[in-house]
């Protein structure tokens, strides 16, 4: 299978080929932790999710090494732990617990190795040093600088060109003075309240491109396959990590781009600083994961994506469709044999999907995921007809056939989304708080009662029990649930 990418280095789609099938590598940018995630980033974190799932399908699960760093030290983790008068690691270990907790939650898997920043302090003075031995990076004034005219290709990912850069230059920049040229960046500062590193070039602590570097190097190797971020990581960050990594190893550092557009708020990008940030904590609290995540996927990657509590809307309604489906089908399970037997009857469209790779085919093509969410829920309609034909008609072999058919790729296709992951039981169990197992619990107790009055002939008592019941019925079903009535007792399950 052929997989197609985007790779903003050419700006053209191309075919991926990694160096070696057997070790596929990818690097993503990680968060720096000194406070939550917004949904912003977790849209760059499920799109490389997608990516990686796809890889293990075709590369295989053992083949895939993927690397998601934890910025550890910034000046803003520095300057929160100063406020707050701790260690900087008890703002970055928190923060960095949360983020894999909320990814999780998004059912993102782990990345294979998460290297923090400050466990390779040693790889980004190492990497300093031979840019400064090599002429590519001078020291000023406690700093180390790179020196971007020393690089021919600067600018060859963003378009940023030093002339580029020249026409658009503003004297008297921020480190302007300490600098040969106003296009040069800081690989090496002096230390901030005390937080800081012996280096041959003084204590201090590192820019934030030369971690990225590093951490690509010590954890993927000098050329990694695929490099992923933000489109607003393209530049500085990207094309600073390339000059940095390309000056010290004389190689390409990454072979394919992957940038995902933004993620909006109205016309505006969602940042911090512009206050118009959703936090993915908080919208868990209202929302499933997975319906966060259809959501964040419902969009290309490379288009943007305006988040609405729409969206949201469309996208559990969506699941509840899959889920119903999957839950009202359960019962429904044949053999292999009994599928190949009646293969030849299905329609011919049918037999088109079976045995070729449709699910993966549409991620093939630059990570095509509205045509695969499209796909599933196709095959959600499909089977529904079939389950109708098949409750008038209990025989009907072919149509059970093609009904595990569409079932089956349904979930795969979920799958290699990271969606459907859970039993169709508990997503519709999902939601229901202590109050509404209590009301619940009460509204039995009330049947109860209307019951034995029924029985000692106590018509009032018993006109007013149900009447109690249906008002607690009600009450359930205003909170999107309603009471299902087992020998057991009562259970709530979500409309
Ligand atoms: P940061 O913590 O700002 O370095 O961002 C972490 C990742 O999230 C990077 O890959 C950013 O490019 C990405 N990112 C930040 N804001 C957005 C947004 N509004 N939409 C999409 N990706 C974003
Ligand atoms: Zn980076």
């Amino acid at each position: 299978m052929e997989l197609k990418l985007y790779n903003s280095l050419t700006r053209s789609k191309e075919v991926f080929e990694p160096a070696d099938p057997e070790r596929v590598t990818m690097y993503n940018c990680g968060p720096t932790v000194y406070s939550y995630a917004h949904i912003g980033n977790a849209r760059a974190a499920v799109v490389a999710d997608v990516l990686f799932r796809v890889l293990r399908h075709i590369y295989g699960e053992e083949n895939v090494v993927y690397a998601r760093n934890i910025t550890d030290v910034d000046d803003k983790i520095i300057a929160a732990a100063t406020e707050q008068g701790v260690d900087i690691t008890e703002i970055t270990e928190k923060y960095a617990r949360i983020y894999n907790e909320d990814l999780a939650a998004l059912n993102c898997l782990m990345p294979t190795v998460q290297p923090k920043a400050t466990d390779n302090i040693g790889g980004m003075i190492a990497i300093i040093s031979k840019l400064i031995e090599d002429g590519f990076a001078y020291e000023s004034d406690g700093h180390v600088f790179f020196d971007v005219s020393k690089f021919d290709d600067y600018g060859k990912l963003s378009g940023n060109t030093l002339d580029a850069l020249r026409k658009g230059e503003r004297v008297g920049e921020g480190e302007v003075a300490r600098k040969k040229n106003s296009a040069d960046f800081v690989l090496w500062k002096p230390e901030m309240n005390g937080v800081g590193w012996d280096a041959p070039f003084g204590f201090g602590r590192p820019g934030w491109h030369i971690e990225c570097s590093a951490m690509a190097k010590e954890t993927l190797g000098e050329t990694i396959d695929i490099h992923c971020g933000g489109v607003d990581l393209k530049f500085p960050h990207h094309e600073n990590e390339i000059a940095q990594s390309e000056c010290a190893h004389g190689k390409t550092m990454a072979r394919y781009w992957v940038h995902n557009e933004f993620l909006n708020m109205g016309s505006e990008k969602m940042s911090k600083s512009l206050g118009n940030v959703q936090l993915v904590h908080d919208l868990l609290e209202k929302w499933d994961g997975e319906v966060i995540r259809l959501a964040l996927l419902k969009a290309h990657y490379r288009s943007e994506l305006i988040w609405t509590e729409e969206l949201l809307q469309e996208s559990k309604a969506q699941l509840d469709g899959w889920y119903r489906f999957l839950n009202d089908t359960m019962s429904f399970e044949v053999s292999k044999e009994f599928i190949e037997r009646h293969v030849a009857s299905l329609k011919h469209h049918t037999l088109d999907l079976v045995g070729r790779e449709p699910i993966i085919h549409a991620l093939c093509n630059d990570l095509m995921t509205p045509t695969l969410i499209a796909f599933i829920s196709q095959m959600e309609s499909g089977g529904r007809l079939s389950l109708r034909i098949i409750s008038e008609q209990p025989d009907n072999a072919p149509q059970l056939a093609q009904l595990v058919i569409f079932r089956k790729l349904m979930n795969e296709g979920a799958d290699i989304l990271g969606l459907l992951q859970k039993d169709p039981d508990d997503w519709f169990k999902s939601g229901v708080t202590d109050e509404l197992e209590a009301l619940c619990k009460e509204y039995d107790a009330v049947r109860d009662q209307a019951v034995a009055a029924k029985e000692a002939g106590d018509k009032a008592k018993m006109g007013e029990m149900f009447k109690q019941s249906d008002q607690i019925r009600d009450q359930i079903a205003e909170a999107g649930f309603i009471i299902e009535t087992g020998p057991n007792g009562s259970e709530l399950r979500r409309k």
